[in-house]
């Protein structure tokens, strides 16, 4: 799995990438994560990327011309074009099924907004996919993109270590998970339900799929 995230902030990713599954995913060559700084893009000499509103009002707006290039650039680095998926707070909420959707392609094109967003030319011209993570404004597109981007590898095979650990993820079942519980069996007393302790398998199965439904 191939994402390909336009940013004006590609340091932001270093750290959340060199941590966990997704570093490991990426040493595995499991998934591939190229950054594209969008100002290597722009034409202006103290390469500047965002302009004022026509019409006036507060903010700036990220200028077409910059994404454009960037984009069809970003296309040509594959034999097959990508999805362009927009991060924006007006688009698709992201659920599980459309992370599931995103996961079937082999390659996405993610593009992360500022300030005010993009100029609507943008959308006219590339027709992204439009993908929100919540009803709620972020600073920027990048932390939005590192959620479809952890979301979306979990599906890829391998990158989770058992795949029975995704399948029976919240969501993937239709269920929400139940409760876990690890060592120590009591704290604060606290204790472990009797039936997780009994080695009984079937009367666990049958106390875990309760609690999920309880839950859901
Ligand atoms: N005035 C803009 C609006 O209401 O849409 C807010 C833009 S926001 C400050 C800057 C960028 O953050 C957006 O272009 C988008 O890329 C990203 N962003 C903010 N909230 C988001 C959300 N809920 N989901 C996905 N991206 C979001």
């Amino acid at each position: 799995m191939r994402f390909d995230v336009v940013t004006l902030f590609p340091e932001i990713f270093s750290g959340y990438l060199d941590q966990g599954l997704l570093k490991k995913a990426i040493d595995r060559s499991l998934v591939n994560i190229q950054l594209h700084d969008l100002r290597a893009w722009s034409t202006d000499k103290h390469q500047k990327v965002d302009d004022r509103p026509f019409g006036g009002g507060p903010g700036m707006v990220l200028q077409v011309q910059p994404v454009i290039d960037c984009v069809e650039h970003v296309q040509k680095l594959e034999k097959t074009p990508s999805q362009v998926i927009m991060l924006t707070p007006q688009g698709k909420p992201l659920d599980q099924p459309l992370v599931e959707q995103l996961a079937d392609q082999p390659r996405q094109i993610l593009l992360c907004g500022r300030y005010e967003g993009f100029d609507q030319r943008v959308i006219d011209l590339l027709d992204p996919l439009e993908i929100s993570i919540g009803d709620y404004i972020l600073n920027g597109g990048e932390v939005a993109a590192m959620v479809v981007i952890d979301a979306v590898s979990r599906l890829v095979p391998g990158v989770v270590g058992s795949a029975e650990s995704v399948e029976a993820d919240s969501f993937t079942t239709g269920l929400l998970d139940g409760p876990q519980y690890t060592r120590p069996a009591e704290y604060r007393g606290w204790s472990v339900p009797e039936t997780l302790m009994s080695g009984d398998h079937s009367a666990i199965a049958q106390w875990r799929r309760r609690e999920a439904l309880r839950r859901t």
